[in-house]
């Protein structure tokens, strides 16, 4: 790293806050992306830990002058190699901009800084019993600012949808070094166009998000989870909006082939209670009464029942629930190191049987498995395309663009809340045409002429 660079920095932040050893900065290189499918890190960066966001605005002021790549980095969590830097870099991590703004209950939303992580953010809500914010990607060690610009999802959007639903406001530093707000404490506001919106979910390539106003909503206190198995998937897939239609919202409902709970289970030194059948759904509720609870539940089960299901168990207490939850987080840390590629699919929930059928026929042609969990009333599966001797199978490409193909075709989406990143930009094409690319390069470079924020990551 140029000497220059790394003076300006110690100037901006001190010299504590630079990290320019490579053994220091190696955990600062990678996101949480498949090892074989991940893009390579170039070395020659520099970490900065900034605590203030207008120290976070003269960095990226001096690195726009000089025309030098920046990456912000988050909790590290994601899944697409978005915050790997793949040619020199400063990167500014957020971890110390880590605290609470403002907890607003009369507007219910808190305003909090955008380094701060989910974990730390459940924390900071636990005094208040009665307000809770629903989005839960499976890593609490994602970072608010990092959730914004994934736009993330995970189990609970049945009932509460995605970041985009309850990001209210931002704070960002601009590519140019200007400090601008986004949105704020308010339900509705049409006056000009919505840049709030193209922040979340912009993968830290228009801004740096510094603060993050969030929307919290009032916690029901009667939670229960039910598992009911089958042993077609299809009937499986094919109950979920019959219950949906029938007024009933889980907060979640997951879908779990019979052979991911068990691993899962088994790396965890835990025992998955189901076992009857070839697949599971998982449910939560969470509900204002316990009367609805059981009701509810009721109803679910005979549902199932009635579209084939061939067992059903409810956890009630918390600590049955929780072995429940962790078994479902863990399935990916489960089958990690054996994985080419996790799939992030989604089609329209009524597609979601066909989905089924059609990843199946394509991992049969290919003489391979592809085992399935996934946010199912969202229509969202991840399917992994396994390693084969440890290594990636000589038709990754094939697969992969013949599943991303068949979900395109149902109407669906390569990525549904992973992420483009890096990993999936030459996928851009398949789904969207070239006048679609032309003016998403065009807002990047009305935010970003000289392309110094996270360069190469869902535009190139
Ligand atoms: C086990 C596991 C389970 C997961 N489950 C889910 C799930 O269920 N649903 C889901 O949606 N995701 C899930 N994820 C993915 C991941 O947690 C999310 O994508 C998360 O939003 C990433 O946040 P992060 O802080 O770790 O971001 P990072 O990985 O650090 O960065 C991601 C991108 O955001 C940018 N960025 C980070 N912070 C900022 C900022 N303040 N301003 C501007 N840009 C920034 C980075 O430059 C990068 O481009 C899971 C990941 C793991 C490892």
């Amino acid at each position: 790293m140029k000497k220059e660079i790394i003076d300006r920095m110690v100037e901006i932040v001190g010299q504590d806050y630079v990290v320019d050893d490579l053994s220091q900065m190696k955990s600062y290189l990678y996101d949480e992306t498949e090892f074989k499918i991940r893009p390579v890190a170039d070395e020659d960066c520099i970490v900065i830990k900034p605590e203030k966001a207008e120290q976070i605005s003269e960095i990226v002021k001096y690195a726009n002058e000089i025309k030098f790549p920046v990456v912000a980095r988050g909790g590290g969590t994601g899944l697409c190699g978005a915050a790997v830097p793949t040619q020199p870099s400063i990167i500014v991590s957020l971890e110390r901009l880590n605290k609470t703004v403002e907890f607003d209950d009369k507007n219910l939303m808190i305003t909090v800084e955008s380094g701060m992580t989910l974990e730390g953010l459940l924390e900071e809500l636990s005094p208040y019993d009665k307000l809770f914010f629903p989005v839960h990607p499976g890593d609490e060690g994602a970072q608010i600012g990092g959730m914004v610009v994934e736009n993330a999802g995970g189990v609970r959007a049945v009932k509460h949808g995605i970041m985009r639903n309850h990001v209210k406001g931002v704070e960002i530093v601009l590519p140019t070094g200007e400090l601008v707000n986004f949105g704020g404490k308010l339900i509705k506001n049409n006056m000009g166009y919505d840049l709030l919106h193209m922040i979340i979910g912009s993968e830290g390539t228009l801004g740096i998000v510094t603060k993050a106003t969030l929307k919290l909503y009032p916690k029901n206190k009667h939670i229960g989870t039910l598992v009911v198995s089958f042993d077609s998937k299809e009937e499986a897939a094919d109950v979920v909006p019959k219950i949906l239609q029938e007024g009933i919202t889980p907060l979640a409902i997951e879908y779990m082939e019979k052979v991911t709970s068990l691993e899962s289970a088994k790396h965890l030194g835990l025992t998955w209670p189901a076992q009857k059948g070839t697949v599971d759904l998982m449910f939560i509720l969470d509900e204002t009464c316990e009367d609805d609870l059981y009701d509810k539940s009721g109803r679910i089960v005979e549902m199932c029942e009635e579209n084939g299901a061939v067992d059903s168990l409810i956890a009630e207490t918390t600590s049955e629930q929780k072995t429940l939850l962790d078994i479902r987080s863990n399935v990916y840390t489960a089958y990690k190191e054996n994985i080419a590629d996790a799939l992030d699919i989604a089609v329209p929930s009524s597609k979601v049987p066909e989905m089924i059928n059609e990843l199946n026929r394509i991992a049969k042609k290919y003489n391979t498995t592809a085992p399935s969990v996934g946010h199912i009333a969202d229509g969202n599966v991840h399917n992994f395309i396994m390693l084969e001797d440890g290594k990636l199978p000589d038709y990754l490409e094939d697969i992969r663009n013949e599943m991303y193909d068949a979900a395109i075709k149902l109407g669906g989406t390569v990525t549904a809340e992973h992420g483009t990143g890096k990993t999936r930009m030459k996928h851009m094409s398949m789904q969207y045409t070239e006048r679609e690319i032309e003016i998403m390069k065009n807002i990047k470079k009305a935010f970003d002429p000289n392309n110094i924020l996270n360069p190469h990551t869902i535009v190139d």
